[in-house]
């Protein structure tokens, strides 16, 4: 009876656990894919393994869906555990891009093809096909943001600003980096931004993991080594969670007052804190990616490369991995603010107002 007690018990769990769309597995007619996303600390990749899970059960396959904690080795090991399982094929948004290296040469030895998610693999030939946004575009629309709300196109100027990338085994942040940079370097160069801490290139900018903690004491520090007699107009932030980090410290040295409004302050991901923030008059702007559409196309990609069907690519140039240009499908970024949150965020169903309200 006790036995049976807990039987029960584990079953329900087994389905309580599923229900909740976390990680584990399911089964599809199809057989199974693995998808790797790297941590559950950001809402984005929570948001990402729940619509890859639910786009490949609408192709027929289950969902073996791991988080890696942002720790590279759970990250491989996962992966070690899909490929033993029988994967079909697997979806991997890598932590560090280069270290997977190994692990996907088994995978290959398995014949199990691999689709790169978000993020590039890099340094190896054993995958296939690459789901993305325009990285480059995300980095642009930010420091457009920055160059617009400043007037720099109309010859205000100088102001002072700082900048964060992100984490510099991420190959999407240089992506970023030099978009920004594309549109920030010439008004540096004009002297009409000013970088007061000098801290201009990607080794000194870079915040390992997309850490927010990371990046708030790094602006502390900048804010307390440069900052004391003058204000800080604008701060170039590559991602949602490394702008709180960055607004918490500017507010803990007195920014957000009338006599000391807080910086334009960028971000990437519209996720649901910072979307709180901008509406609040925090943060002043992210970048949507839509990873509904991300997802569903890389379920595409890994239903046609099983099938040995046609994939669909709209960029064979821009991502070399080090090893081969890897064939990708770049999906378009969104700038997002105050005055079109609504339109890009509620009207297309990412979010209800309500969400937005709370
Ligand atoms: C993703 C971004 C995300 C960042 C931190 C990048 O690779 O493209 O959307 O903000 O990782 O998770």
């Amino acid at each position: 009876m006790k036995k049976m007690l807990i039987v029960v018990m584990a079953l329900s769990m087994v389905f309580m656990l599923a229900a909740c769309g976390k990680s584990g597995s399911s089964d599809g007619e199809n057989g199974t894919v693995g998808v790797s996303m790297p941590t559950k600390s950001s809402e984005r990749w929570v948001n990402d393994g729940a619509s890859m899970k639910a786009e490949l059960e609408k192709l027929g396959y289950g969902a073996d869906l791991q988080y890696a904690e942002d720790v590279v080795e759970n990250q491989v090991s996962q992966i070690e555990n899909m490929i033993t399982k029988g994967v079909k094929a697997l979806v991997v948004a890598p932590i560090d891009g280069e270290s997977l290296t190994d692990v996907l040469q088994k995978a290959a030895d398995a014949n199990i093809p691999v689709i790169s998610y978000d993020r590039l693999i890099k340094k190896t030939d054993n995958i296939t096909y690459y789901a993305t946004f325009d990285n480059f575009k995300v980095g642009v629309l930010q420091a457009s943001y920055i160059e617009e709300k400043l007037g720099l196109k109309d010859g205000k100027g100088p102001f002072n600003i700082e900048l964060f990338a992100g984490s510099p085994d991420d190959n999407n942040a240089y992506f970023f980096f030099d978009g920004a940079m594309s549109v920030l370097q010439p008004y540096i160069d004009s002297g009409k931004l000013v970088v007061k801490s000098g801290q201009t290139k990607m080794e000194q900018v870079a915040t390992l993991r997309w850490d927010g903690a990371t990046a708030q004491s790094r602006m502390d520090n900048l804010l307390s080594a440069n900052y004391a007699n003058a204000n800080v107009d604008a701060v170039l932030s590559p991602y949602d969670g490394i702008s709180i980090g960055i607004l918490s410290s500017l507010k803990g040295v007195g920014y957000g007052s009338a006599s000391k409004p807080l910086p334009i302050v960028t971000g990437q991901d519209a996720e649901l804190a910072s979307v709180k923030s901008i509406i609040a008059g925090e943060q002043t702007q992210t970048v949507f990616k839509d990873t509904r559409e991300l997802a569903k196309k890389a379920a595409q990609m890994a239903d046609a490369v099983v099938k040995g069907e046609k994939v669909e690519v709209n960029d064979e140039k821009t991502y070399d991995n080090g090893v081969k240009v890897v064939p990708s499908f770049l999906l378009e970024p969104v700038s997002v603010d105050a005055a079109n949150y609504k339109q890009a965020l509620v009207d297309s169903g990412f979010y209800t107002e309500d969400q937005l309200s709370k």
